[in-house]
């Protein structure tokens, strides 16, 4: 019986709780044996389960020096709100992105490629702000080589400034500065120099090493200097790529384009991206049907460093997850079906926690009440038939109160009942005859009446019909609504029946 009241609640408790829902039926047979209880579940589990083999992609291990090639930095663009970082990026998308001659509209696609006139490039990310960089980051694509600050001449070094370059130093990413708005009457380029000595970046022309290129964005004056300085801040980094190889790249945007579908941009990070090539990011798997620039043109290769605009995703892969060239579109789904099971074990998991926690609080709880019983029938004198006692007097042990609570609720009878239990002394017994929840009864009366008692009504009213009864019966009831004030009535109510000091 007890175990099937426990089988009952747990199952009130745990499982027709709307957060936690079985989704796996070993999930069910676990958290059974966790709770350590004799249960059994009985039918079948519709689903067969299934032996699962390890099937993942993973990235190669780190190529030796000798199979690099140099390849293009990737930046990202930094700087206070305000000072230039979307202006800078338009002028640089729009002035100079690769093979103007098709004359394509530049479009934001996440990153694009700048060409110098020399033949050097430039990959930017696309998304201005150190929340996009951050995004990345957690997401453990660690791909920006250099980091863009922007500070406005006429601004100077300001709070989010000092957020950037705290950011780019714990990615161990240098730092390059563009004092922009050098076009603006309030520029003061000197002093924003200074400002940035004083929060440690230490200018070139302060003696320091860091590259300071001023610029206007707006004017798009000096972007080439700027990009020169990024080339050759890459060329002091010896940034370098393996072109060959399966391909492995960083997702920086993805979207669903009414016509071309679910398309992703990446930027390259090893191996040769070619159109035909099986790729899985997550769990999702592309078999490459187009790659194409920020101006539209299609691309054949794109090697380590560059982006490229990636159309034939089946699903649509998040930014920040690694693209991985696999063999085949057979091991493709394998991959997937593998990560979705493993996406499932891990929700299966966190079901799992969740249910734990409630078996344990529910288990708690079970052992509480029991508990509360156990006193309470210390507390309960079962008289065997009716009869009448009378109040003992000191020779026979000593003497005894009885009493009747009635209370609002469960939490204030247990109180109640808590505070009379340590008055339970050897001087007089309390002999609760009868205790509840609700108002007080007729019944409530009798037992009162049969054992002399009093009835104690905590927050709770009492008819008139039932006071006119205890009047006649001779019943006392002393209602309360605070509970030391009935103690102290049932302190009063025990010293008025012991018998007088000697
Ligand atoms: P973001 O918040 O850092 O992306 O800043 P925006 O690129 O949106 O620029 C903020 C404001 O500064 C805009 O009104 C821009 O037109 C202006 N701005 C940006 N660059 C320059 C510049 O080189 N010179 C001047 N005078 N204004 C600029």
């Amino acid at each position: 019986n007890k175990d099937i009241n426990y089988v009952y609640e747990l199952f009130l408790n745990v499982f027709s709780n709307p957060n936690t829902q079985i989704t796996d039926i070993k999930v069910l047979q676990q958290a059974i044996k966790r709770s350590g209880r004799r249960m059994r579940i009985i039918g079948k589990p519709s689903d067969e389960v299934e032996k699962t083999v390890i099937k993942d992609a993973f990235p190669r291990p780190p190529p030796s020096k000798s199979e690099l090639k140099p390849r293009p930095p990737v930046v990202t663009v930094m700087g206070h709100v305000d000072h230039g970082k979307t202006t800078l990026l338009d002028a640089l998308r729009n002035s100079r992105v690769v093979d103007q001659e098709f004359g394509g509209i530049t479009q934001h696609i996440g990153a694009f490629l700048v060409t110098l006139p020399s033949g050097a490039c430039v990959t930017f990310l696309d998304t201005p702000g150190h929340a996009a960089f951050s995004a990345m980051r957690a997401r453990g694509a660690n791909i920006t080589d250099i980091v863009v600050l922007v500070v406005a001449a006429d601004d100077g070094v300001m709070e989010q400034t000092i957020e950037s370059i705290r950011m780019a130093r714990q990615s161990k990413v240098p730092i390059l500065v563009a004092i922009n708005k050098i076009d603006s009457p309030k520029a003061d380029i000197a002093r924003t120099e200074k400002m940035l000595v004083e929060v440690g970046i230490q200018v070139e022309n302060l003696g320091g090493d860091v590259q300071a290129i001023p610029i206007s964005a707006l004017k798009r004056q000096n972007l080439d200097q700027l990009t020169e300085a990024l080339i050759l801040q890459a060329e002091l980094l010896e940034l370098g790529g393996d072109p060959t190889g399966p391909v492995e790249a960083a997702v920086v945007e993805s979207k669903v384009h009414p016509l071309r579908g679910k398309v992703c941009t990446v930027v390259v990070q090893r191996g040769t991206l070619k159109k035909g090539n099986i790729l899985v990011a997550g769990t999702a798997m592309a078999k490459v049907r187009a790659l194409k620039d920020a101006v539209s043109n299609p691309l054949s290769e794109v090697p380590p460093g560059y982006p490229a605009e990636i159309e034939g995703w089946r699903e649509l892969p998040q930014a920040g997850d690694q693209v991985l060239q696999v063999e085949s579109e057979k091991l493709a789904r394998e991959i997937i079906k593998f990560r979705e099971d493993q996406k499932q074990k891990e929700k299966s998991e966190i079901e799992l926690k969740a249910i734990e926690e409630k078996i344990q609080q529910h288990e708690r709880q079970y052992k509480e009440k029991l508990q509360l019983k156990r006193r309470l029938g210390r507390f309960r004198m079962k008289p065997e038939g009716p009869r009448k006692p009378e109040i003992q007097t000191d020779t026979d042990g000593p003497p005894s109160l009885p009493v009747i609570v009635k209370a609002d609720v469960d939490g204030s009878l247990e109180a109640i009942l808590d505070v009379l239990d340590t008055y339970d002394s050897s001087i007089c017994k309390l002999d609760l005859v009868h205790y509840g929840v609700g108002p007080v009864t007729e019944n409530d009366l009798e037992m009162a009446e049969m054992f002399q008692g009093v009835i104690y009504a905590f927050n709770v009213d009492v008819l008139t019909q039932i006071k006119q009864d205890a009047e006649q019966m001779e019943v006392p009831i002393k209602q309360h609504n605070v509970i030391y004030k009935l103690i102290d009535d049932v302190k009063e109510e025990i010293n008025a029946r012991l018998p007088p000091k000697e």
